[in-house]
């Protein structure tokens, strides 16, 4: 490890991961720091999900660049089916993938890139050099603190904690209360018969989401399942949820359930952490002997993996140069300084209540993720990518889902690199000729 970096990338989630890809493949000298002992953020912290999702809801794909070129490297190694319908309708596909060998595989990809390393660091202080100016970072670990500096950052800690360290404006929550989408805890369960889950759904459509497939279903290989509304209605569990919701996989006989909730608590906050944690795992045995008592398949289903944490959904965010409104989404609005696209409707877990919010993306079914978002105010060498990036909260609401971490992630470590070439300061980048470079990088701005 140097003293010295052309470019530190803080979290080693998706958007971290792409975005030191892009400036290690861009011959910078990168250092990405991430705090628990694997890369992958909520996207393996949490559990396994199928990631959501790369095309819109006509079945366009708008997400390609390093995120498919890692799609396609799990696909070589058996580690992923690639894009598959999903079967219960939210959106046009879904993309399962092995965690385990994505954990693996971006180590790799990493290496080749020249980036370096290091992981149960935590990033907790820095110094600027003047007032908009990141010098060093403090890094903690096991082996004490130590600082380093480098001539540019990127935030992808999902929490905005270095932009929060900087100085630079940042916001958490919905407007009016501040409180964010709830917690939860994701687990898996095998030993579940699909067969007879598909069966089940079959033979009582009206008990599941309206748009699944039905008439599809049976020459379908499942991978979505939202529903049973009867059964989770008459458990009358208490978490604040109105349905049932797992993926298949990666296992043909795993799921990844997505029930549990934790509302009203902080995710930058240590103590509501220490609260969320418990609570989180207590709801996990419980949906599991939920699952196992009232649906069919699961009779002789066990627990199998439960995340390394609690999956966090909203923390904090930037407040950019722009702020991606609800609006811009479900409008599918244009930007001339679009540097990643998205076809996810907005998908609120409810901060208070037990549903989910849903906007549809209109237009040609994908709007702009303008590059003004992942732009901070008053630090001149620092962007922001994935999670944390500028949007509101119902924005950040689709926003946050992988694929367009990775999308955004890749733009920030791209856009890095050309400011330390340039010179230019992230506000004045060169907007054209980085567009030029991301379509050259494959990614789908048009
Ligand atoms: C419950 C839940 C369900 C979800 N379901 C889906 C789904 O079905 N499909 C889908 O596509 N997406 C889903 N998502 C969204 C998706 O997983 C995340 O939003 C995505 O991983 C965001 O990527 P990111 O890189 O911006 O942030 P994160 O994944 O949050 O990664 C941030 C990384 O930074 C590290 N970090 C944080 N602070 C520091 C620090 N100070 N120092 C060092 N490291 C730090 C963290 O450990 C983490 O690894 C879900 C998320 C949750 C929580």
């Amino acid at each position: 490890m140097r003293e010295h970096y052309d470019i530190i990338v803080v979290g080693g989630g998706p958007a971290g991961i792409n975005a030191a890809l892009a400036a290690g493949r861009r011959r910078k000298k990168v250092l990405l720091i991430e705090r628990h002992g694997f890369l992958g953020g909520m996207s393996t912290i949490a559990g396994v999900y199928p990631w959501m999702t790369f095309h819109t809801g006509e079945g366009k794909q708008v997400i390609r660049g390093i995120a498919d070129e890692i799609v396609e490297r799990l696909k070589e190694r058996k580690a992923s089916p690639g894009h598959l319908r999903d079967t219960c309708g939210f959106v046009y596909t879904v993309t399962p993938y092995d965690p385990e060998v994505y954990k693996v595989l971006v180590v790799e990809m990493l290496r080749e890139a020249g980036v370096d390393i290091l992981v149960h660091s935590f990033v907790d202080d820095l110094r600027l050099r003047d007032s908009a100016t990141i010098d060093t970072i403090q890094i903690t670990s096991k082996s004490g603190r130590r600082r380093v500096s480098a001539d540019f950052f990127i935030d992808t800690s999902g929490d905005a904690d270095l932009a929060y360290l900087a100085g630079a404006p940042t916001e958490k929550g919905r407007p009016d209360d501040k409180r964010t989408q709830p917690m939860t805890t994701k687990f898996r369960m095998r030993g579940v018969d699909l067969k007879k889950v598909k069966a089940a759904i079959l033979a009582d459509p009206d008990n599941f989401y309206p748009k699944t497939p039905i008439k599809e279903l049976s020459e379908l290989p499942l991978t979505a399942v939202q529903g049973f509304y009867s059964q989770w209605k008459r458990a009358r569990l208490p978490i604040k949820r109105d349905q049932v919701l797992f993926f298949a996989g990666p296992a043909e006989d795993e799921v990844l359930v997505n029930m549990t909730r934790v509302q009203g608590l902080d995710g930058t906050d240590v103590e509501d952490l220490s609260k969320a944690e418990y609570e989180g795992r207590k709801q996990v045995l419980l949906v599991a002997d939920f699952l196992k008592e009232w649906i069919p398949g699961f009779e002789t289903a066990s627990i199998s993996s439960v995340g390394a944490q609690i999956g966090i959904r909203e923390t904090r965010r930037i407040v950019g140069q722009y702020t991606l409104t609800q609006e811009d989404v479900t409008a599918g609005r244009r930007f001339a300084d679009v540097i990643c696209r998205s076809g996810y409707p907005i998908d609120i877990h409810s901060p208070s209540g037990n549903h989910v919010e849903v906007a549809r993306v209109s237009g040609d079914g994908a709007f702009d993720i303008p590059y003004r978002s992942l732009v901070p105010q008053r630090i001149d060498n620092l962007l922001v990518a994935g999670r944390c990036l500028s949007a509101s909260h119902e924005a950040i609401a689709t926003s946050r889902l992988t694929p367009s971490a990775m999308g955004t992630g890749q733009a920030a470590g791209t856009a890095a690199a050309l400011c330390l070439e340039s010179g230019d300061r992230p506000a004045d980048v060169d907007i054209w000729f980085l567009q030029e470079q991301l379509i050259e990088d494959r990614m789908v701005l048009s």
